[in-house]
């Protein structure tokens, strides 16, 4: 009877996700190469995958899920698992949480602790049996090895493959926000995509490349994705990060944690962004930045 499948890498401490599976029951291990030695330590049973692409990872993990049918699946996060796990969830309609630790077992299944709004805050959630867990790497206490597990090649013998039906090049627009030293950004405070030519005049004075919030790139599309930032678009390191009509919402900031100084430009005083901002100027964007823009064109005459 196998309670836990377990999947780890060379990247992985195997240590720490036995530390999980010993409370859950019996595992079988599944890796690639010579992790499959050094792993042998920590479990009874490790099988040997073919080859570490995402793709056979996956069928790997299907083959083993369909004839043990384990309580857990569980791995350490990383973008292979994630995209490997994922799958399987969402053909089993199972419930799946990434970068998890202190895992405990509970009546009907496992309680873990995961960080959320960019890590800012922890919460504590429960899954029931099957469930599918990729640990935080590094959060789990190391159990020791003492098996002498042995080793079978694993045959994948009906795989699935993935099919690709079509690439689309992505939109760009020829900017690398990512090593700007100085941005504009613009956010929904800006009505019409015209307008955002205030921001381009002030980017313009100033040398500056522009940025902007999600909903500017990926709902009205109003700039391409490579303007975007925050979680999930560009982190970006300027030492100077101006953000104009953004309210600051915990995605939007997790982009712009290493900006140097941080100048924020709303109409709203309670907006989140100035929590988070050197500097601050409560205005209507459309009458400060034409002012602004001009009150410093007249100083870089000087
Ligand atoms: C999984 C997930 C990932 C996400 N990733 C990202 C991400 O990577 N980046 C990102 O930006 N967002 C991201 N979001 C969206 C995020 O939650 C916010 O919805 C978004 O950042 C809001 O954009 P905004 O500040 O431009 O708009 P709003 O929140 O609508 O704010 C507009 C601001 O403009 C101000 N304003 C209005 N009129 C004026 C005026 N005339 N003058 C001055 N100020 C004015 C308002 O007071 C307001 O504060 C993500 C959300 C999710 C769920």
């Amino acid at each position: 009877m196998v309670d836990v499948l377990v999947v780890t890498s060379k990247e992985t401490d195997a240590s720490e996700i036995l530390t999980v599976a010993s409370k859950v029951g019996e595992s079988v291990a599944l890796a690639y190469g010579d992790e499959c030695d050094k792993i042998a330590k920590y479990f009874k049973k490790v099988y040997k995958l073919p080859s570490d692409d995402v793709e056979s990872i996956f069928n790997g993990i299907k083959q083993l899920y369909d004839s043990n049918k384990p309580k857990l699946v569980i791995g350490v996060t990383s973008k292979n698992l994630k995209d490997a796990f994922s799958r399987l969830a969402g053909i089993y309609d199972m419930p799946f949480s990434t970068d998890v630790y202190d895992v405990e077992v509970t009546e009907n299944g496992v309680s873990f602790k995961r960080g959320f709004l960019s890590g800012r805050a922890i919460m504590t959630e429960e899954a029931g049996y099957p469930s599918i867990l990729l640990l935080a790497p590094r959060k789990t206490q190391k159990s020791e090895g003492k098996e002498n597990g042995s080793i079978e090649e694993l045959s994948i013998s009906a795989p699935s493959k993935m099919v690709v039906k079509e690439r689309k090049e992505k939109a760009k627009g020829g900017v690398n926000i990512e090593s700007a030293k100085l941005i504009v950004s613009v956010g929904r405070g800006f009505k019409n995509k015209d307008d955002i030519k205030l921001a381009f005049d002030l980017a313009d004075i100033i040398g500056a490349q522009i940025g902007c919030s999600r909903p500017i790139a990926a709902d009205l599309k109003w700039l391409s994705e490579d303007h975007w930032v925050g979680l999930s678009g560009k982190k970006v390191t300027p030492k100077l990060y101006v953000a104009v009509g953004i309210s600051g919402a915990p995605q939007h900031l997790a982009g712009i944690t290493d900006a140097k100084i941080v100048v924020a430009i709303n109409n709203d005083k309670t907006a989140p962004i100035f929590k988070n901002a050197d500097y601050g100027v409560i205005a209507d964007l459309y009458q400060f930045i034409p002012i602004f823009a001009n009150k410093l064109k007249e100083k870089m005459k000087k």
